[in-house]
């Protein structure tokens, strides 16, 4: 029934984007969604490649629709940038991603960060920084807490105002990660003026990686190159020990995927966290 109700969906959607009236009906549905608390937050593990141990997680927005059921963000995201309803929406996974931060801070995660996504959109409105940090000031989290996602695109609409508001995010104290690296069209200047402290592999890189293949050269020289910046480099969408092993042997220092966890609802995710036993 589930899939049925994404498919039901897909399909509204494709005959939204030709017809006015269903581009306003999903805008509606979003607002109306914000507003009954269906929008939720599933967390996806980072670990350290060295140790292996959970070092913090990226909030995923899942919206979880009375009939249609649990819908992924390639579903609506889209929409709700184009509506401007991502402003709201993504002020909401903020807070509730700091939130989140804070109740595993008490329980003693105090090395822990969270990693939110942030849309362009969000990037055009001048009120961002002193939002994120009224959100942190709220759940009295240090800024070390919080990693901000960007993707190129993100930050290549407006190179000038979106370096203008990276820098003074990174002067929080939070840090900037460089989201989905490879797949932009970004320049190495760029790369360079950005004041990222970590590099996402796009997990297109990651999926045929073996050794002597292109992405496994690719993926290396992205490695060395973010090294020589001094940039943390994360790799996604991690599926089987032979992609760790490798990872871990070109000296990529965080790893994410489904071999070690799945994004899921923060009491999963407290299961999942909690056979790591304390040193
Ligand atoms: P992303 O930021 O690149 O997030 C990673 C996506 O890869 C997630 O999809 C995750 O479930 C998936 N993934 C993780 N590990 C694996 C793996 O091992 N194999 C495979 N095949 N996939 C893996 P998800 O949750 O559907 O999110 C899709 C995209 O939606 C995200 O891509 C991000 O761009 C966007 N998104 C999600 N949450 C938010 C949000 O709160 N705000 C904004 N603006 N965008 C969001
Ligand atoms: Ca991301
Ligand atoms: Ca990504
Ligand atoms: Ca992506």
């Amino acid at each position: 029934a589930k899939a049925a109700g994404r498919n039901a969906y897909r399909f509204f959607e494709t005959s939204m984007n030709t017809n006015v009236h269903n581009q306003l009906q999903i805008m509606q549905d979003l607002r109306l969604a914000l507003e009954r608390k269906e929008f939720r937050l599933h967390y996806q593990a980072k670990y350290d490649a060295a140790n292996r141990r959970v070092i913090g997680a990226e909030a995923l927005l899942r919206w979880q629709h009375p009939e249609r059921g649990l819908i992924a963000p390639d579903h609506f995201i889209a929409l709700a940038e184009k509506s401007g309803m991502i402003v709201p929406i993504g002020e909401w996974v903020l807070n509730e991603a700091c939130r989140q931060m804070r109740t595993w801070y008490d329980a003693g995660r105090t090395e822990w960060k969270v990693s939110v996504n942030l849309s362009a959109v969000q990037f055009a409105h001048d009120n961002l920084v002193e939002l994120v940090k009224a959100t942190l000031e709220r759940h009295r989290l240090p800024a070390r807490c919080l990693i901000l996602e960007v993707t190129e695109s993100t930050a290549m609409q407006d190179v000038e105002t979106s370096l203008s508001i990276l820098n003074r995010l990174a002067g929080l104290g939070i840090d900037i990660s460089i989201d989905d690296f490879g797949t932009g069209y970004s320049s190495l200047l760029y790369l360079k003026r950005m004041p990222a402290r970590e590099l996402k592999i796009d997990r297109g890189f990651i999926r045929d990686l073996a050794d002597g293949t292109d992405d496994a050269a690719i993926v290396s020289a992205i490695i060395a190159l973010g090294h020589s910046l001094d940039l943390h480099i994360v790799a996604e969408g991690v599926e089987t020990e032979k992609q760790q092993d490798f990872l871990t042997e070109l000296g990529c220092n965080s790893l994410q995927g489904f071999l070690l966890g799945r994004p899921m609802a923060p009491e999963q995710f407290q299961a999942l966290t909690t056979m790591q036993v304390d040193p």
